[in-house]
């Protein structure tokens, strides 16, 4: 028999902060209450689950393309349906000095293609790890572009911003907001030099246009510890961290997972 959880549980939590805020939105995160123990998948995919005060619950990645309406989770027990509700995100125009990151010469495709799948490879991997998902900021500094805007890059209308962009002075530490293990490290054609940790169960964290890398692959990281320093290498207007926070291979807005509130 399929039983029904209607609706999630709104969480309103004010001091310490033990799961993400739940904000069911394009880009946004839903936590549902689930069964004691039960695992669960949102469209075909894995989804990290967490107890807090007793209680179970699925910590959902909603992609900034999910159309708004009735979402279903499954769990091993039966279905939780709930909702997603629209937001809109403003739009931004950017120029890019070096025109080649926008519109990139046939002879850079292969290179764009591999760094993708690489990265991609670690967007899908879900380890049965204990997560820590409050996270501190990474890098002291200006929120310089939050997540979700439209972009329109030298004129020509590109994908949404995928992250939180933090401005800081080019060489200043960039630290680890959580637990986690060093995923993959590179110098990838529009991130630059870029470190990806996972911190379990399909929470994947990205920093890119790095000056400098002081990891590497397989790595353990404790919260603060550094990965490497602001740059801007990469497709960038100036010196900042890009900081993008993965969920069931969904990018969703980093400031829902921070321990401190943050544009
Ligand atoms: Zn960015």
């Amino acid at each position: 028999m399929k039983r029904f959880f209607l609706l999630g549980v709104m969480l309103c939590i004010s001091q310490v902060k033990a799961l993400p805020s739940h904000n069911p939105v394009p880009g946004g995160i839903a936590v549902l209450e689930i069964p004691a123990n039960s695992s669960a998948r949102f469209e075909g995919d894995p989804v990290l689950t967490a107890s807090d005060s007793g209680k179970h619950y699925a910590i959902v990645g909603i992609s900034l393309s999910q159309k708004p309406g009735l979402a279903t989770l499954a769990t091993d027990s039966g279905q939780v349906k709930f909702t997603i509700v629209s937001k809109n995100y403003l739009t931004e125009s950017l120029t890019i000095p070096d025109q080649s990151k926008v519109t990139p010469p046939s002879r850079d495709y292969p290179r764009i293609k591999a760094e993708r799948a690489e990265m991609n490879r670690v967007f899908t991997s879900f380890s049965q790890d204990r997560v820590d998902s409050t996270f501190e900021l990474p890098v002291t500094g200006r929120t310089s572009s939050s997540f979700g805007k439209r972009r329109i890059l030298n004129g020509l209308p590109k994908n949404p911003h995928s992250g939180m962009d933090i401005a800081a002075a080019e060489g200043t530490p960039v630290k680890a907001p959580a637990p986690a293990r060093v995923a993959a490290t590179g110098n990838y054609f529009f991130n630059g030099n870029t470190v990806l940790l996972d911190h379990g169960q399909g929470l994947i964290t990205l920093y890119c246009h790095l000056s400098r890398i002081d990891v590497k692959i397989g790595d353990k990281v404790e919260r603060e510890d550094v990965l490497g320093a602001v740059g801007q290498t990469g497709r960038v207007t100036g010196p900042h961290l890009h900081w993008s926070v993965s969920l069931n291979n969904n990018r969703v807005d980093p400031a829902l997972l921070l321990t401190s509130d943050q544009d």
